[in-house]
């Protein structure tokens, strides 16, 4: 029987140096791929523009060499492709499921401060971050137009109850990995965990999310194989492939490399950089040998 062929995408920012952490992932990717005959693809995320470095991204590419990884050409690179961000961008908007949001993360702290201070409870992402205020969300065509000429600076954001009504469909995804709880299988998607998500700001037409379903949309990407630290990101990624009629994905939530101190093991713990065991003279198959063995949370 005919089998499409499957594809599957290692996906870093360069934001600093590769881990053992990352390489862990990398290292899923390739074995699953190859294992099903398919590809692994390279995408850099850089769409932050302030964080991501080119001498990071040389790295990048350094490193999984010197690894022995290999990717097909050319090498998608998320901010090269802004246009295409753009246009789902403006889908969203004109059925009016986003919204300029103008709050500062001050002004977001304080309204929260004064609902706890009269007793309400405020929601929280599972990032543990307040839910937006949702202050702009009924703002009027006009009221919009010139918040706009005041230049202030403002996040595109996901009206999220709307969003869900015109999805109408109980989201979920299939994932054969295993999450924070140790999910597998059918995973009902909970977008409204997250409120009113950002989706794009003023300055770059896209956030991580937006980015992620259109480029895995576009590169064909059949199988989604990441860390659980991103398990929760991927109900609002249900959300926009709905929105925006997007393929869905299989998705593989693997567990992620624990530092010393027995958490996710983080860019800032610059002793598993892939560069700095380099220097200490560790061969790639020990590098690799370490991603099996080091603790996984
Ligand atoms: N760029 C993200 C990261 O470095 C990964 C995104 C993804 O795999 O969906 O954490």
């Amino acid at each position: 029987m005919f089998q499409a062929q499957r594809t599957f995408r290692f996906a870093p920012s360069p934001n600093g140096a590769l881990h053992l952490g990352h390489i862990y992932s990398a290292l899923c990717n390739h074995e699953m791929a190859k294992a099903s005959g398919g590809t692994m693809l390279l995408r850099i995320e850089d769409i932050d523009r302030e964080r991501c470095k080119p001498e990071f991204e040389r790295q990048i590419f350094e490193d999984l060499h010197w690894l022995g990884f290999a990717w097909p050409e050319p090498v998608r690179r998320q901010s090269e492709h802004l246009a295409d961000y753009s246009q789902a961008l403006q889908r969203l908007r004109e059925r009016g499921l986003v919204y300029p949001a103008f709050l500062t993360r001050r002004h977001i702290r304080e309204a929260v401060a004064r609902a706890e201070n009269a007793g309400h409870v405020w929601p929280r992402d599972p990032d543990g971050a307040p839910h937006y205020p949702g202050t702009e969300r009924n703002m009027s065509t006009d009221e919009i137009e010139q918040a706009f000429k005041s230049e202030k600076s403002f996040a595109w954001r996901l009206d999220m109850q709307k969003a869900l009504r015109t999805a109408g469909q109980s989201l979920s995804w299939n994932d054969t990995g295993a999450g924070p709880a140790l999910e597998t299988g059918l995973i009902a998607a909970e977008p409204d965990r997250w409120g009113d998500v950002i989706i794009a700001r003023k300055d770059t037409p896209t956030s991580y999310h937006l980015s992620v379903v259109v480029d895995d949309a576009l590169q064909n990407v059949t199988d989604v194989v990441r860390g659980h630290d991103l398990f929760h990101a991927t109900s609002v990624h249900r959300l926009l492939q709905v929105l925006l009629e997007l393929p869905q994905p299989a998705y593989h939530h693997h567990p992620v490399l624990a530092g010393k101190d027995g958490r996710k093991l983080a860019k800032s713990q610059g002793d598993t950089a892939i560069s700095a065991l380099r220097e200490r003279g560790t061969t790639p198959l020990e590098v690799i040998h370490l991603c099996e063995t080091t603790a996984r949370v």
